[in-house]
């Protein structure tokens, strides 16, 4: 098993901004406030989605912004809202915060969907603020921005493919050769200290992971050589690719050898010994095509097929990966029909992750400073447009609404202290 990851950054859309505005009509200077609402601004959501097999695709892009909401037109006109935005991840992937390491999510199912970050409201035009003793608002608010997340995928791979076969007959090469990632390549013994996966690419739009086993020899599931902790990285794979090197260049015999580590695979594990095979015989470049007959034959006496590759010219290798992908896309319907049959009701998985609001606030002294601390006041103080003529009177009502001035004066602020609230600095009228 191996940890695929990725970071990201997430920034949901802001909000649009509220409009100033009266209406006018004929002979009409001045009529009544109509000016509407911003729209929302667009929400992002991560997604499970089963045809995405890797996070590889957020090393090109990762950074994802969702679109504003519009402002607030005259004649009472709301903004249109954003579409939200849906960015989508393997089934398996963990969703951590990437500041304080918290996990958010695990999506564990085919379209299980988490709200990440949340658009910013739209911004009240002056209209939402008339009233009949208020009739003539010069205020609005402008939209609420975007929240913004960096966050960290983590997605542990599962090998669909493992290619086992004794040293030196070719693994690393193959797995070099068809993947888009490239293992060391050594002509020792032992020389791959780690397994190393790779993503294969099928067409434009599927790919597979396959993982070289290095180190098996015989003795592999006493502990000899590396092979026993590498087999144990067999554990859920459905295929393998047994390579053996057809050449005889390393003076070994490949139907032996297939017999070989066949045996000692059972030995391990004896559903490993079970697993379906795929026999390659490597290093075809090196020997004649009589040789790579008579080896078919006896691979086929013994009911096998063998594939004649050469990883060094590309001879057979693209066949090679075709009958792999065929293999691996046959273990997937099976493995998604037993998926079925534990019938798990779709609807009734999916969990959205969602954020708490929070109205409470707290006073703070720095100083001579008082600074009012809470997520609704913090909003209202960001939101409001403080260059329209109504806005401190407006904030200055809504902070008495909430108490926030009578816990101001309790706590000392008198006439022209100074108030500090979102950011911004406020002085004290009393
Ligand atoms: P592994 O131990 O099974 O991973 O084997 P490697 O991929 O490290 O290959 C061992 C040696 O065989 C290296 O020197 C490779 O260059 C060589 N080799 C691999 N495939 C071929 C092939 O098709 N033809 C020839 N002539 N050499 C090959
Ligand atoms: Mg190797």
């Amino acid at each position: 098993m191996f940890i695929d990851e990725a970071t990201i950054t997430v920034r949901a859309g802001d909000g649009g901004d509220g409009k100033i505005s009266f209406k006018r009509g004929f002979g009409q200077r001045h009529g009544g406030p109509d000016g509407g609402n911003g729209g929302e601004g667009g929400d992002i959501y991560l997604q499970a989605d089963r045809s995405v097999n890797t996070l590889m695709k957020f090393d090109n892009k990762n950074t994802f912004v969702a679109d504003s909401g519009q402002g607030g037109g005259s004649q009472n006109r709301t903004g249109k809202s954003a579409d939200d935005m849906r960015v989508n991840v393997p089934v398996g992937t963990m969703v951590f915060d990437g500041e304080t390491g918290e996990k958010l999510a695990d999506f564990t199912d085919e379209g299980e969907s988490y709200l990440v970050v949340r658009g910013g409201s739209g911004g009240h035009g002056n209209a939402a603020f008339a009233s009949p003793s208020y009739t003539a608002p010069q205020l609005r608010e402008v939209g609420e921005r975007g929240e913004e997340r960096y966050l960290r995928l983590e997605l542990k791979l599962l090998a669909d493919v493992g290619i086992v076969g004794f040293p030196n007959v070719g693994k690393s090469s193959l797995i070099a050769r068809i993947s888009s990632q490239k293992p060391k390549i050594g002509n020792y013994h032992f020389t791959t200290m780690d397994p190393h996966p790779g993503v294969v690419e099928v067409g434009d739009w599927d790919s597979f992971i396959a993982v070289d086993i290095p180190g098996l020899i015989e003795g592999a599931h006493e502990g000899r050589g590396l092979g026993d902790k590498f087999l144990k990285h067999l554990g859920r794979t459905k295929t393998l690719i047994h390579m053996v090197d057809i050449s005889g260049i390393e003076g070994r015999d490949p139907l032996e050898d297939w017999k070989t580590l066949r045996r000692e695979m059972t030995k391990y594990d004896s559903s490993l010994g079970k697993l379906p095979e795929i026999v390659a015989g490597n290093k075809t470049d090196l020997v004649d095509e009589e040789t790579v007959e008579k080896q078919v034959t006896r691979f086929s006496d013994e009911g096998l097929k063998l594939y004649p590759v050469s990883v060094a010219t590309g001879e057979g290798v693209d066949e090679l990966v075709n009958v792999t992908y065929e293999r691996v896309q046959q273990s997937r319907e099976v493995a998604e029909g037993e998926q079925a049959k534990q019938g798990s009701a779709e609807e009734d998985n999916y969990r959205i992750y969602r954020f708490t609001g929070e109205r409470g606030f707290r006073v703070i002294q720095e100083g001579d400073t008082f600074v009012v601390e809470g997520k609704e006041v913090e909003k209202l103080a960001e939101k409001l447009d403080f260059s329209t003529v109504d806005a401190l009177d407006y904030f200055h009502r809504k902070l008495e609404d909430k108490g926030v001035i009578k816990k101001l004066k309790s706590n000392g602020a008198t006439d022209g202290s100074i108030i500090k609230i979102g950011g911004q600095e406020f002085e004290l009228v009393t």
